[in-house]
């Protein structure tokens, strides 16, 4: 176990702020999770998991230990004719773990292509894009009880996953590490293709013959032509979820924005937050070294040399104008530090 001190943690997360660790490792193996968790016990110091730090703003310095999680491995672990079932090391790349599987033709996560982040923090909010949420292919997960130091195992019931939601960010927020997660993926696909910018790629190309390649491709170049790439322009993806709305509440504010859009889910109508955000004036609005992207209103960005108190005020504001506008109160997706 290499335990380092103060040390930047610009390069480990996606908006690219310069806050420190006060104490940092790398964790490759359960006993090293041991390890540095005992470490962090006996100095009386909180713990941060970091995956791919795609999902988190700093707004300090963490007067903490950040355990950096890289525990790898892909393993088939058994199959049937429909069926195969594979586990994967929390460390490893989610978009790289989507790659193997598209190469094996095993097929359910190719919808998820090209989103950051690791295996590891998947289930945490129960990532999802283009109609599709890990939740489908989700088996179990096995997990370090940073108390106990044993290993427990989770099914889909026991992460109780909602929309961007999982008992990891509720009620057993800060107990585990996540160490590997089981995916039960199918031999013949079933195509999600419901998605317009997803049809239209694929009318274009109707030459080709649909397959998981062929709707990965679709989906990894529609996220390049909308999204900022955070190794040019700091970001952590959508900063706010989708909020749901009532039906009635939905009828009120059409009666005075006929344009709005509504889709219709089990717990009343989900609006796009880019929409509202766009709305209430921000898209594309630049406060020094921080901002509203201009072609996406959901993503906040770091121009360079912002701070995560800036965009964590800037996201206040936005809350703000968007709940006294339309009446509806937006919640960020993005976890604050
Ligand atoms: C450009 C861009 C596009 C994005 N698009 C999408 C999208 O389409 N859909 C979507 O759902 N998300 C999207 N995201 C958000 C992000 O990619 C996901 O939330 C991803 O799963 C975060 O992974 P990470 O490894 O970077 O997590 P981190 O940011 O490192 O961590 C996120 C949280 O999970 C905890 N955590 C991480 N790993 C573990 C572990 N092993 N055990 C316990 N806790 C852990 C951390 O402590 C933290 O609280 C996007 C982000 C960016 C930058």
């Amino acid at each position: 176990m290499n335990i380092q001190e103060n040390i930047s943690l610009q390069a480990f997360n996606t908006f690219g702020i310069n806050k420190n660790a006060r104490f940092f490792t790398v964790c490759k193996s359960i006993d090293d999770l041991k390890d540095s968790l005992s470490f962090a016990a006996k100095k009386n110091l909180p713990v941060l998991i970091l995956g791919g730090g795609s999902n988190i703003l700093l707004t300090k310095d963490l007067e903490a230990l950040v355990m950096k999680n890289e525990l790898k491995g892909i393993h088939k672990i058994k199959e049937d004719k429909e069926y195969v079932w594979v586990e994967v090391g929390a460390g490893e790349i989610w978009h790289d773990w989507v790659m193997t599987a598209i190469e094996n033709n095993w097929a359910g996560i190719e919808n998820l292509s090209l989103i950051p982040g690791t295996v590891g923090a998947s289930p945490m909010q129960n990532i999802g894009a283009y109609g599709v949420e890990i939740k489908e292919v989700f088996e179990e997960l096995k997990a370090l009880n940073r108390k106990t130091l044993e290993i427990e195992k989770f099914d889909a019931e026991a992460c109780q996953f909602g929309y961007r939601e999982s008992v990891f960010k509720n009620e057993l927020k800060d107990q585990y590490i996540i160490c590997s997660v089981t995916f039960r993926l199918r031999k013949n696909p079933i195509f999600k293709t419901e998605y317009g910018a997803i049809q239209e790629i694929l009318e274009k190309n109707k030459s080709q013959k649909i397959s998981i390649k062929s709707i990965s491709d679709a989906v990894i170049a529609i996220r390049k032509s909308k999204l900022p790439n955070p190794k040019e322009i700091g970001n952590a993806g959508s900063f706010f979820k989708n909020p749901t709305i009532s039906n009635k509440q939905y009828e009120r504010i059409r009666s005075e924005y006929p344009q709005i859009p509504g889709y219709p889910t089990e717990e009343g109508i989900k609006i796009p937050a880019a929409w509202l955000i766009e709305q209430a004036g921000w898209k594309g609005k630049r406060f020094g070294e921080i901002g509203v992207h201009e072609k996406q209103p959901l993503v906040l960005v770091n121009y360079g040399k912002g701070e995560g108190k800036e965009v964590k005020s800037l996201s206040e504001k936005i809350q703000k104008s968007v709940l006294e506008k339309f009446g509806i109160q937006l919640t960020p997706e993005v976890n604050f530090l």
